[in-house]
């Protein structure tokens, strides 16, 4: 038996990804984030992007400002 003390996958580096919302080490509780707001940040992402159809443009009708009530003749007095 031959122990040797370099021996390649012994030593694995425990590399934490940190959060990928503000970039902070993650932590084990709110995986991969660092809190749960950065969770909830995301998840808010993750549905924009849901709601959005790929290749179709959201347009917005938006209507023309009312140009206001129909005035009659001038009735003074
Ligand atoms: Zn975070």
């Amino acid at each position: 038996m031959t122990n040797d003390p370099t021996d390649p996958g012994a030593v694995a580096p425990k590399t934490q990804r940190p959060c990928p919302i503000c970039r902070k080490p993650a932590v084990d509780r709110y995986r991969p984030f660092c809190s749960a707001r950065c969770a909830d940040v995301d998840l808010g992402r993750w549905f924009t992007e849901a709601y959005r159809i790929p290749g179709a443009e959201a347009e917005e009708a938006e209507d023309p400002p009312p140009a206001g009530p129909p005035r009659g003749p001038d009735d003074d007095g």
